[in-house]
């Protein structure tokens, strides 16, 4: 079994990437890519001796980008972690990270909520997101789930949102490429996005050099796979799966726990890409 989309506490994961990785050799994974928010750190802190016998850790990123004033992520895939253009554009994302969440915490202080700040410091993380804020919203009683935090507070219309000034996806996409990895347009129905509007972020994508839509992934119904993977097809595009794995405790989001690709979409794989390292084959 094969899943191209998981997180660690590097970023907004709850396991160690040790952790991870031995959950998913349990759970049957062969391959398992790391894909943190704007951080390889994950990557650094494996060592060879960490992966168990006949499962193979793939190096992958998750870039936040803004695309029509929305946060469109954009996952890569065997990206050489040590690259410094993509090690560049992942400093400063991760800056910009920073500066929401100061931003956040500003407005939350406005309202009396203090203690953001002193919360985030004792986090592993290395790029701090609002998950982890809407974590913190929740410990100290101001949301009682994560949909609620976001949707009243860090969400486009919440109280406390602040925007970032991510990366274009074609800077995301020219990083990936300098690291020799392939770009993946991650979650496509999370956008919201009309059909029109879709195809224009999936053209735009391409040209730049982009190469995969993510067509399976958690708690996705049969209707939006066919739908994604027919556009897939249509578009000419590699067909990436992937959990998007951040915590045992939800369960529906769980390593592996994906739909196979449509049948018409199968030779599309993206394991079938030329790139596709023949180690991993
Ligand atoms: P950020 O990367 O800082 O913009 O934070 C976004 C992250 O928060 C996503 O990667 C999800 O893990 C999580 N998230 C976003 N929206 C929601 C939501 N409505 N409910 C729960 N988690 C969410
Ligand atoms: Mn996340
Ligand atoms: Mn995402
Ligand atoms: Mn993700």
């Amino acid at each position: 079994m094969i899943d191209l989309h998981s997180h660690t506490w590097f970023s907004d994961g709850q396991l160690s990437p040790q952790a991870l990785i031995s959950r998913a050799a349990t759970l049957g994974i062969s391959q398992l890519a790391i894909t943190d928010h704007d951080s390889v750190a994950a990557h650094r802190s494996l060592a060879a001796a960490d992966i168990p016998a006949g499962m193979q850790v793939i190096t992958g990123v998750e870039i936040s980008t803004l695309w029509d004033n929305r946060e469109i992520h954009i996952v890569g895939l065997f990206v050489d972690t040590e690259d410094a253009q993509l090690n560049a554009l992942l400093k400063q994302q991760q800056e910009k990270r920073r500066l929401r969440a100061l931003d956040i915490g500003l407005k939350l202080q406005k309202s009396g909520i203090t203690g953001l700040e002193s919360y985030l410091a004792e986090l592993p993380c290395e790029a701090i997101s609002r998950n982890h804020i809407a974590d913190f919203l929740i410990a100290r009683g101001h949301a009682s789930s994560k949909q609620q935090a976001f949707s009243k507070h860090l969400g486009k219309r919440g109280r406390f949102h602040s925007n970032a000034d991510w990366c274009s996806i074609a800077e995301a996409v020219a990083s990936i490429k300098a690291a020799n990895g392939l770009s993946v347009v991650a979650h496509p129905d999370r956008y919201k996005l009309n059909k029109i509007k879709l195809r224009r972020l999936l053209a735009e994508f391409t040209e730049a050099g982009g190469d995969a839509l993510e067509v399976s992934y958690s708690n996705l119904n049969p209707d939006t796979l066919k739908n994604l993977a027919d556009l897939c097809c249509e578009l000419d595009m590699w067909a990436s799966v992937g959990s998007d794995f951040h915590t045992p405790d939800t369960t529906w989001m769980d390593l592996g726990r994906v739909r196979k690709l449509p049948a018409h979409c199968e030779s599309r794989a993206i394991w079938l890409h030329p790139q596709w390292p023949a180690t991993h084959r």
